[in-house]
């Protein structure tokens, strides 16, 4: 029989989301343990030594690092326990147990309310399905920033990026500073797939070419990555005969988007088929009550801000949830119109405020985000999915929600 602590609110996962959650919940009175796999909290912020990060949660812009480093000092409350080097490898959602996996052994954690926060993470190579040889000196932007900025190794000499999500283009600038030829960035749509200041300030400033409708079609190297070969793509992404080349490096640094981590606790909990993350309410509440997820593994958000915000909610909930206080209200469902991709949250409920997050299918020119049986509308000039589009509705006005069921959310 495994040893079992108790908790009011258990916390998986320190990054921002994590961290913004255990604060909130710490800050309502209860009780709150945060549990990190990694020796330290600050998830991704730990190794994003960019600045960009805080200017809507803290009115400030930070690095990284620097925004993980402010939740940690105001987490330093009595009512917050952290434990580094613990690892969930299971829940039982309806009892709200953890399984921990530590130095020290294997034990439980009964909480009052649970929040999974587990971040996301990249999409491997092998998904790519790129034929050639399997050499090393290919790995995942994240990986490849992991090794420059916390391990201080250099990973490649010359290399290319595949993709052109904001981890790839943030990476093609840092690997330029520290010496690595980077000859460009391929990506196989006809528009970039980051935000449009990481285009600017990462390859422009910095004279990487950018190679849209462009990718990698063959992998040569034995040992070591050797070249690869790039060929143009149509619309379908099919290569377009005629139109490889061979570029030699030694390196292929992959930014092929993020997937949210929600592999471990998915069997129980109710994904969302389009965001791949966990399905939630406005209150952050997943299909099972009592059980709250934020973050990257409910969607990839663009900005750190997001995630604190919606981790923040997350923890106030729990914390309430686990007082046996019941915010809960009648809930509607949210369902998708025309061009709308990622969509949070999934669910209204109707006592909280609703903080819609959507990403465009494709770039439009100018257009109007409608909340239908809301008669809500939010105009946008050059929308792009990279950047997510933020509507924010007081919850005094959701409640012709309850005359129609539902609210159905379509770009004009
Ligand atoms: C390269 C890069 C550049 C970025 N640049 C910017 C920027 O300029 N501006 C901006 O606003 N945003 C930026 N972002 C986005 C922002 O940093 C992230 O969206 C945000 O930090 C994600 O926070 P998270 O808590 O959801 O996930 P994470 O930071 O991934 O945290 C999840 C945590 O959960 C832990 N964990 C996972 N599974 C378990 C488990 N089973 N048990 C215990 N612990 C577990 C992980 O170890 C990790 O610490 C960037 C992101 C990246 C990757």
């Amino acid at each position: 029989m495994l040893k079992r602590e108790k908790t009011d609110v258990l916390v998986i996962g320190g990054g921002a989301a994590g961290m913004a959650c255990a604060l909130s919940a710490a800050k309502e009175g209860v009780y709150v343990t945060l549990l990190e796999r990694e020796s330290s909290v600050g998830g991704v912020l730990n190794q994003c030594i960019h600045n960009g990060f805080g200017l809507q949660f803290y009115h400030q812009e930070l690095t990284g690092p620097e925004f993980a480093s402010r939740l940690i000092d105001e987490m330093n409350m009595e009512n917050v326990k952290i434990i580094n080097q613990s690892y969930v490898r299971d829940i039982d959602v309806r009892k709200r147990v953890a399984q921990v996996l530590s130095p020290d052994g294997a034990y439980e954690i009964q909480a009052g309310a649970l929040v999974i926060s587990t971040g996301a993470r990249e999409r491997p190579f092998g998904s790519l399905l790129i034929p050639g040889d399997r050499p090393s000196g290919i790995m995942p932007a994240g990986v490849a920033q992991r090794y420059v900025n916390l391990e201080n190794r250099i990973p490649a000499r010359k290399a290319v990026v595949l993709g052109s999500g904001d981890i790839g283009l943030i990476m093609a600038r840092r690997l330029t500073l520290e010496g690595v030829e980077v000859v460009g960035v391929l990506e196989r749509m006809s528009y970039p797939g980051g935000l449009t200041r990481n285009i600017v300030q990462c390859l422009e400033d910095f004279d990487i070419p950018l190679h849209l409708s462009t990718t990698v079609t063959e992998v040569r190297g034995e040992g070591r990555l050797r070249s690869v070969e790039v060929s143009k793509v149509d619309e379908n992404f099919t290569p377009i005969p005629g139109t490889s080349r061979n570029i030699d490096v030694d390196a292929l640094i992959l930014s092929a988007g993020l997937l949210p981590q929600v592999e471990d606790f998915s069997d129980d909990l109710e994904v969302d088929p389009v965001n791949r993350g966990f399905l939630v309410s406005n209150t952050c509440e997943s299909s099972v009550e009592g059980v709250f997820a934020a973050g990257n593994n409910v969607a990839v958000f663009d900005l750190v801000d997001y995630v604190a915000a919606e981790g923040w909610i997350a923890g106030r909930h729990a914390a309430l949830f686990s007082r046996g206080v019941n915010t809960s209200g009648d809930r509607v469902p949210i369902f998708r119109g025309k061009n709308i991709g990622v969509l949070v949250p999934g669910i209204v409920d109707m006592e909280e405020h609703l903080r819609l997050y959507i990403r465009l299918r494709k770039p439009m020119e100018k257009g109007v985000v409608v909340l239908r049986e809301l008669k809500i509308e939010k105009k946008f000039s050059y929308g792009v999915p990279s950047e997510m589009i933020q509507l924010v509705v007081n919850r005094d006005k959701l409640q012709p929600l309850m005359n129609h069921g539902r609210l159905t959310v379509e770009v004009q």
